[in-house]
C-alpha cells in the first residue's frame, strides 16, 4: 500500500499527568478542533482512573480512547492492575504496551510485552506497540538489530488477522522527554527498517499497510517535516500532548 494511502495516528501519551478535572478539560478542549479533521485520527490515552471521564468528553466525535498499558489476564488476583477486559468495558479502542518507560523502570521483556498484545487484541483492542532503541545503542549502531529484535520479540507468530488490530510507535529512548527528536531522516530510516521486519514476519501487503508512528518529543514546530517522510503514520506524542494547543497542532500536520 502506498504510504499516502495509510491514515495517520496520532496518539496523546498523557502519562502519570492529569487530575481528573484536568483531563476532562483538556479532553474538552481538543475534542472541537479535532472532530473536523478528516485525515488523521486522534487517540486520547489518559491515566486509567480518567478514562471514563475523557471518554465521556469526547463521545460522539471520532476521536478514540486509549489506556496507556495493562494486564494480561482477564480477571483475577493481580493488585493493582488494569485487565484488558476493563479497558474493552469502557470504550477503549485503543492500548499502548511496551512503552520504554515500562520497559526501563518496570522490567517488562519482549515476553511480557507480547503477552499484553495478544490479551489486549484478545478482548478486540487495538494495540500501539512501542520500540526504541536507546543511545549507547544507537551509537554504537546496533539500532536496527534493537527495535528489530523488539519487533520480532512480541509479534513473532501473530496470526494474520491480528496485523489489523495494530500499530506500532518507534520511540527512540534518547528522544522521549528530551527535547531532542531524531531527524526526520533517522526516524524514516528506522521505520521503514521495522517495516522490512513486519514483511519479513508477515508477508509485504501487511507491512504495507501497517501504520508505524514516530515518538520523541514531537511538538508543532517538527511535526510537518516528521510527517512529510513517507514511512512516518503519524506520531505518539507525550509531553506536547499535555498542551491542547500542541496537540491540536500535531493532529493537523498529520492531517495535511
Ligand atoms: C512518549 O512518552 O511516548 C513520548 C514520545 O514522550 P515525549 O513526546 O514527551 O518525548
Amino acid at each position: 500500500m502506498p504510504a499516502q494511502e495509510r491514515r495517520p495516528i496520532v496518539a496523546g501519551n498523557w502519562k502519570m499527568n492529569t487530575t481528573l478535572s484536568e483531563a476532562i478539560q483538556l479532553a474538552s478542549d481538543v475534542r472541537e478542533p479535532l472532530a473536523t479533521l478528516a485525515g488523521v485520527e486522534s487517540v486520547l490515552c489518559p491515566p486509567f482512573i480518567s478514562l471514563a471521564a475523557v471518554r465521556d468528553a469526547v463521545a460522539g466525535s471520532p476521536v478514540a480512547l486509549g489506556a496507556q498499558n495493562c494486564h494480561f489476564e482477564a480477571k483475577g488476583a493481580f493488585t493493582g492492575e488494569v485487565s484488558p477486559a476493563m479497558l474493552a468495558d469502557l470504550s477503549c479502542q485503543y492500548v499502548i504496551v511496551g512503552h520504554s518507560e515500562r520497559r526501563a523502570l518496570f522490567g517488562e521483556d519482549d515476553a511480557l510485552v507480547g503477552r499484553k498484545l495478544r490479551a489486549a487484541q484478545a478482548h478486540g483492542l487495538s494495540v500501539i506497540l512501542c520500540v526504541g532503541e536507546n543511545l549507547e545503542q544507537r551509537e554504537s549502531g546496533q539500532t536496527d538489530a534493537v527495535v528489530g529484535g523488539q519487533a520480532r520479540g512480541a509479534l513473532e507468530g501473530l496470526e494474520a488477522s491480528a496485523w489489523d488490530r495494530l500499530v506500532i510507535a518507534y520511540e527512540p529512548v534518547w528522544a522521549i522527554g528530551t527535547g531532542r527528536a531524531a531527524t526526520s531522516a533517522q526516524a524514516n530510516e528506522t521505520i521503514g527498517a521495522i517495516r522490512r521486519v513486519v514483511a519479513d514476519l508477515a508477508g509485504e501487503e501487511i507491512a504495507g499497510r501497517l501504520r508505524i508512528q514516530y515518538g520523541g518529543s514531537v511538538t508543532p514546530a517538527n511535526a510537518a517535516e516528521l510527517f512529510a517522510q513517507p514511512e512516518i503514520d503519524g506520531a505518539l506524542v507525550g509531553g506536547a500532548s499535555l498542551k491542547a494547543v500542541d496537540f491540536v497542532a500535531i493532529c493537523r500536520a498529520a492531517a495535511t
